[in-house]
This record gives C-alpha cells, sequence and structure tokens, in this order.
C-alpha cells in the first residue's frame, strides 16, 4: 500500500555541472602565440642585466619560491623581489585572468603546499 520503501527518485541527467561553465568564463584564453610572447619577454629582463653587469654566478633569495636564485632577470612587484621562473610564472597567471596581484599569486601558491 505504501509506496515510500520501493520510492526512487528519477535520475536527473540533462543538467550541466555548474562550475564547469563558470569557471570556463572566468578564465581567459591565450593563444600559443601569447604565450611565448610573455615569456620571450621575460628573458629579455635576464639578458637586459646580464648586459648590466650582473654576473651569471650571482644569486638572490627569491621571495617568492623563497630559494636562491640566479641574479638576472629579477623583478620588483610591491616591494617583493620575484626570480625570472617565478616573474614569468606569474605573468602568465595574470594574462589568464587567474590572479591580480603578487600578493594574490603567492596565496595561491602557498594554499597549494608549493
Ligand atoms: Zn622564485
Amino acid at each position: 500500500m505504501s509506496a515510500r520503501s520501493s520510492h526512487t527518485w528519477p535520475r536527473c541527467s540533462a543538467r550541466p555541472p555548474r562550475a564547469a561553465t563558470a569557471s570556463a568564463t572566468a578564465v581567459k584564453r591565450l593563444t600559443p602565440e601569447q604565450l611565448h610572447a610573455i615569456s620571450a619577454a621575460m628573458r629579455l629582463f635576464v639578458e637586459d642585466d646580464l648586459a648590466n653587469g650582473i654576473s651569471p654566478r650571482a644569486s638572490q633569495r627569491c621571495d617568492i619560491c623563497e630559494s636562491p636564485r640566479p641574479m638576472a632577470g629579477f623583478i620588483r612587484y610591491d616591494g617583493r623581489l620575484a626570480c625570472n621562473d617565478c616573474a614569468t610564472d606569474y605573468e602568465i597567471r595574470r594574462a589568464f585572468g587567474q590572479v591580480r596581484s603578487i600578493g594574490g599569486y603567492v596565496l595561491q601558491l602557498r594554499s597549494r603546499g608549493k
């Protein structure tokens, strides 16, 4: 008499996953050429520093990855010194719209456990 014990909810598979569509609009698309252009531009900082007499063997502590890194190519963002690798990664994420500031980038790195 009671339909309770045999009641099952119909499965609905028609709904698109919400999170996926939301993030797809938030993250910008970059072409491989744009990515290459960012990397190439960041590489210029290294060449510039070397041309200005910074020794390729000199190293400095990076505020982002917290490791001693080659001094040539360091970039200062809001009082933080970023090695060229970190700066390149930051610029690419910023171009993608994933981060807005160097502080936000550091927080994102720390929360991922590096
Ligand atoms: Zn670094």
